[in-house]
């Protein structure tokens, strides 16, 4: 199984958070979910831009609720908005995401109503205020609210809050929150009025933009920032967080894709190299177990990959950034393609910078730096490729046919036809992939028994 970066689940979120969510209908994160959760979570300051209806709320709401004590009667987030009625939506969405925690007051205080009664309300107190920046500030003034708790602050639809002239009563509100608070600011629209006039709000904001023509489309890109000597680990850690069970790592020479699939091997990891260097013979072997499940990881140069037809690779994972943008573009079209979401992972060392800057310059789209800290091994224990490749030393020559060997592990060796997987027989080999559980067992019931009346050597072709 293969976690989806866009399943909640990806999250630490508790269990009651991912049951309310599935109870909500909420199956996935959307791409400005995905993108910004990870880091919301995380405690960052942030600004976000994604268009109308693409699940901002969800998205600031959730670290709301992620981050909240009920036990604690004081207002630990505030939310601004420009008007009552987005206000009034807010609030009922956060009401939703919080039925996972209990009991938790969620008080909307908005212009266009009488004051009186909300000075009421206010003195009872609740866990999160939403409200319109006018109104806050009239609240502050008559200091009938306590923000000094405030963890999370949230600016929903920054742009048009100042669009609307609300940038004073907003530095007010801003200022009547401790400054130890974590700040979200969402917007629709990109403006770099809008970061700038917001930049004294925020601390070290991370930057997420999710392309307002076209979504993010149907590869989910990633990049981590590592040190070069860190290169390898960082492979295997992308790997154990996201558990793609087919992923083509591509890197720029031989001698580091010869490395890095030794070094994946070394750490349990069923990986091959495909470089130049390969006979005929041998890339042979290499793909026919990538393409039958027993190998997960191939380690590939670029011209070794050309002209490779593999489908549903879940993963493509770009070991050295390439100095060539297209090259980078062609390398991750490989996964994502008809109607699954492909996932294209990038380690960036330092010098890979000014390479990184060029694809993002060339794809028109920011690129999503990620944290590499984030990357944590998800469970299921050791990541290994689900099927082995047994090799018997017999093949077209000796007129076998692939019904002849899966016969005789099923009819006479009494497996599952289900446990076995593909066949490849070429002259004078051929290739049965086996389930890695059963593998021993098959194996030695196979060179007991025999073949089509024959007994053939068979090994192996890599460690069960
Ligand atoms: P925005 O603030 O970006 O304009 P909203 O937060 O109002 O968008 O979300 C738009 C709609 O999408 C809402 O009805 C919300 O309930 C729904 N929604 C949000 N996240 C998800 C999700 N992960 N899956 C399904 N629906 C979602
Ligand atoms: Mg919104």
């Amino acid at each position: 199984m293969v976690t989806s970066p866009l399943s909640f689940t990806a999250l630490p979120l508790f269990a009651a958070q991912l049951d309310n969510l599935s109870t909500l209908g909420y199956q996935a994160m959307t791409p400005i979910q995905a993108q910004s959760l990870p880091l919301i979570l995380e405690g960052r300051d942030l600004i976000a831009q994604a268009k109308t209806g693409s699940g901002k709320t969800a998205a600031f709401g959730l670290g709301i609720v992620h981050k909240l004590d009920p036990s604690v009667y004081s207002t630990q987030a505030l939310v601004l908005c420009p008007t009552r009625e987005l206000a009034e939506q807010v609030a009922n969405e956060l009401r939703r995401l919080a039925r996972a925690v209990g009991n938790v007051k969620i008080l909307t205080l908005c212009g266009g109503t009488p004051i009186r009664p909300q000075v009421e309300s206010v003195k009872f107190g609740a866990h999160v205020v939403v409200g319109t920046p006018g109104r806050l500030m009239d609240h502050i003034e008559r200091s009938t609210v306590d923000f000094s708790s405030v963890h999370t602050l949230v600016l929903d639809e920054a742009d048009r809050m100042l669009d609307m002239g609300f940038y004073n009563d907003v530095a007010k509100v801003v200022a009547a929150c401790p400054g130890s608070r974590q700040t979200l600011l969402f917007s629709a629209t990109y403006a770099d009025d809008i970061r700038k006039a917001s930049a004294r709000f925020l601390k070290k904001p991370a930057e997420i933009k999710v392309d307002a023509v076209h979504d993010a489309g149907q590869i989910e890109q990633r990049f981590y920032e590592i040190d070069a000597d860190r290169r390898h680990a960082a492979v295997a850690q992308l790997l154990e967080h996201f558990r793609p069970e087919s992923t083509l790592a591509f890197c720029n020479t031989k001698a580091q894709c010869r490395d890095l699939a030794q070094y994946l091997e070394s750490r349990g990891f069923s990986a091959l190299a495909l470089h130049g260097d390969l006979e005929q013979r041998d890339r042979e072997d290499v793909l026919i177990q990538f393409a039958n499940r027993s190998c997960s990881v191939l380690v590939a140069t670029d011209v070794a990959a050309r002209g490779l037809d593999i489908d549903a690779l879940d993963a493509v994972i770009n070991v050295e950034i390439t100095p060539d943008p297209e090259v980078h573009v062609h390398r991750i079209g490989r996964t994502g393609r008809g109607q699954d979401k492909g996932l294209a992972l990038s380690l960036c060392a330092p010098y890979e910078m000014r390479w990184a800057n060029q694809i993002e310059q060339y794809q028109g789209q920011a690129i999503v730096w990620a944290n590499p800290k984030s990357l944590k091994p998800a469970p299921g224990g050791r990541l290994r490729a689900p099927m082995v490749t047994l090799c018997i030393q017999g093949g077209k020559k000796d007129k076998l046919r692939p019904g002849d060997l899966l016969g005789a592990l099923t009819k006479d060796a009494g497996f599952a036809a289900a446990q076995v997987g593909k066949i490849n027989i070429l002259e004078f080999v051929s290739f049965v992939a086996l389930e890695r559980g059963m593998a021993k067992d098959a194996y030695a019931k196979l060179s007991a028994g025999n073949i089509k009346g024959r007994r053939f050597k068979m090994r192996f072709m890599a460690e069960v």
